[in-house]
């Protein structure tokens, strides 16, 4: 576990079992100690054993959620703001929303809103169709609960959010451009609806890691002072003043310290102080989101992987900066919100996906590199070099090694291309220096695994933004990997590829796989990226999501129970994507069989009608590899 600082990120969550080397997730945290912990192994081995083993038949790649993590993030996050409110004497309460941008999942948002009914725990939403989603699923939340609308917004999206209040959803419009408050003032006369209004301030306090150029004068959202003051001044002649009762700023995700966040809070509830002194009827404080991750589990504030406080202390720095500034302008403490999604989200699923195969440094022996001929359609130069080497190899001389390994190489290459060396001997001139190196030590030994995913639709950060996150082999974690190897994927792109791990690693301790080619059986697990992922990830190539199967712990014998299993979009599914037609691509294609098969009179078992099933079969599967019937060579 150590070699892939699981201790660091893990907690409470995932471990290893040190009798069975697999990883283990407890869902309801480590100090639940009622519950069996649960062996993700066996979870991939229920959903991917074929169905006549009494498997759901499921094809990896594999989203594995679980909702109990999610209700103890959320649990987890309420009592650390409940804890800091009473213990500093706040004199209100803490009610957060989830920002569905995170993770749009039917099943994600309708546990966050029924786990969070209890304690008012609401959405936030930054486009229609987020706000669709949020106004039908909070339909079944607490009638306190904040339905937040930030974004860009047009007349259409306040109508619907102006409606949202018309159905008793608690829905604040936060502006996020001046320009929104005319359409505001228009639409909710026009609907007879009250609106309750809050606007996002640009802060000046600034958030220097990736995710925080969104902070700052310069930042892509939010009304600066002057315009927040204009806005005010409008309010006040059309007489909606009132209406104005909350104040959101969000300065970038993953905040490093809680030096800054404090920063940030401190400014913003000093406008938030402005705001009352200016005649608005405050009330509630909304920080955004910026709850970080300990990716790599450094519990550093240096990088953008990592965090330098925990969600205790997080929640200590907000209430502590509000209550400082709103005493010292002897104003009432009001609610705070917050937005925090990849908090929330991130622990709750875990991706699943297979090595394939993977690249071997099996060099050849002497015997069957047949030297003699090689050695014959050599040029002069090369010859010399061919000669060289040998001396160096004999006496040990690195350097020279390396030195006459390149020339001799280059040489042989470029009489390859003039055509006075065959294929066979260039093949043979390679397999030499790839002995020779391996001899002296100057092989990369990092090896190429092959594995049955797509970084653009799975890891869409790590291609984007060079996001990492943990990956790790979820078995075999009691024998010590013996190799180290990067990951490159199923795409036909160069891109593909994930070489650089967290702690700055540019390879990953890796297992032998067993049984060689294509036998599958080697598990990766992709941990923390329950946030932001799924939404981003698009279709290169044409491979769409992962199958997803959802996870509760359970009494039964395996600690576990599959309440929910969807197999990944099928090829069908990705082609509609980009708008082709697979019921008549099928069509077609049978027409084509029928015209072209072999008709059964000459005994042929590939007639038209199994052409046509074998087809029909492509389009219903899921694009990627089924692990039997692996053809990568390596
Ligand atoms: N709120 C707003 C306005 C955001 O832009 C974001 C994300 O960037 C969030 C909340 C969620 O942030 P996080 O995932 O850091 O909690």
């Amino acid at each position: 576990a150590s070699l892939y600082k699981l201790d660091g990120w893990g907690g409470p969550y995932f471990s290893v079992n040190s009798s069975s080397g697999n990883i283990t997730v407890r869902p309801h945290g480590s100090d639940t100690l009622s519950h069996q912990e649960i062996d993700l192994l066996k979870i991939v081995k229920k959903a991917s054993d074929p169905k006549s083993s009494g498997g759901l038949g499921l094809q990896l790649p594999l989203i594995v959620r679980f909702p109990d993590v999610l209700k103890n993030r959320l649990q987890s996050l309420q009592s650390a703001f409940d804890y800091a409110i009473q213990s500093q004497g706040y004199g209100s309460h803490y009610q957060g929303v989830y920002p569905v941008k995170c993770n749009q999942d039917r099943f994600v948002v309708e546990d966050i809103v029924s786990f969070g009914s209890s304690f008012r725990f609401g959405l936030e939403a930054g486009s229609k169709p987020e706000l669709l989603l949020a106004m039908s699923s909070l339909c079944k939340g607490n009638p306190e609960a904040f339905l937040i609308c930030n974004g860009f917004k047009d007349s259409e999206y306040i109508s619907l959010a102006l409606i949202a209040r018309k159905l008793a959803l608690n829905t604040i419009i936060v502006l996020e451009q001046e320009e929104e408050l005319d359409l505001v003032i228009e639409m909710s006369s026009k609907l007879c609806v009250r609106p309750m209004i809050g606007l996002r301030a640009k802060l000046r306090t600034k958030h220097d890691g990736h995710f925080g150029s969104t902070s700052g004068e310069k930042g892509k959202f939010g009304l600066t002072t002057t315009q927040i003051l204009k806005v005010v001044k409008k309010l006040e002649q059309v007489g909606m003043l009132d209406c104005l009762q909350l104040l959101h700023f969000h300065i970038g995700s993953q905040i490093p310290s809680t030096a800054l966040l404090a920063d940030g809070v401190g400014e913003a509830a000093q406008i938030y102080c402005e705001l009352v002194r200016l005649g608005a009827q405050m009330r509630v404080i909304d920080i955004g989101g910026g709850l970080g991750i300990d990716y790599d589990g450094s519990k550093s504030a240096e990088s953008d992987l990592s965090v330098a406080y925990s969600l205790e202390e997080y929640a200590v720095a907000v209430v502590h900066a509000v209550q400082y500034v709103c005493d010292r302008n002897s104003v009432k403490h009001p609610v705070i919100c917050s937005e925090s999604g990849r908090a929330i989200v991130s622990h709750h699923s875990v991706l699943i996906f297979e090595a394939m195969a993977a690249t071997s440094y099996a060099a050849p022996t002497l015997s069957t590199l047949g030297l003699q001929y090689l050695v014959e359609g050599l040029s002069e130069e090369a010859r010399a070099d061919y000669h060289n080497l040998s001396s160096a190899t004999i006496r040990g001389e690195y350097d020279s090694c390396v030195f006459y390994t390149d020339q001799l190489k280059q040489r042989c290459v470029e009489q390859f291309k003039q055509g006075t060396l065959g294929m066979e001997q260039l093949a043979a001139v390679d397999g030499l220096c790839d002995l020779i190196g391996k001899a002296i030590g100057a092989n990369d030994a990092v090896r190429t695994y092959h594995v049955n995913l797509s970084v653009f639709t799975s890891i869409p950060d790590f291609w984007g933004i060079d996001q990492m996150f943990p990956i790790v082999p979820i078995h075999r974690l009691d024998e010590k990997p013996t190799a180290r190897g990067i990951l490159s994927d199923l795409t036909c792109d160069s891109d593909g590829k994930i070489d650089k791990f967290i702690g700055g690693e540019s390879s990953l301790p890796l297992h032998e796989l067993e049984g060689g080619h294509g036998s599958g059986g080697y598990y990766l697990g992709m941990f923390l990226g329950g946030a932001y992922e799924e939404a981003l990830g698009g279709v290169h190539n044409l491979f769409g999501g992962p199958s997803v199967v959802r996870v509760l712990q359970s009494d039964g014998p395996h600690g576990f129970a599959v309440t929910r299993a969807a197999p990944g979009p099928s090829c069908s599914d990705v082609l509609r994507v980009m708008q082709h037609e697979p019921e008549l691509m099928f069509e077609t294609l049978k027409h084509r069989a029928q015209e072209f098969g072999d008709d059964d009179n000459n005994n042929s078992v590939v007639d038209a009608t199994a052409l046509a099933t074998s087809l029909a079969r492509s389009f219903n599967n899921m694009p990627y590899l089924v692990a039997s019937s692996c053809g990568m060579d390596a």
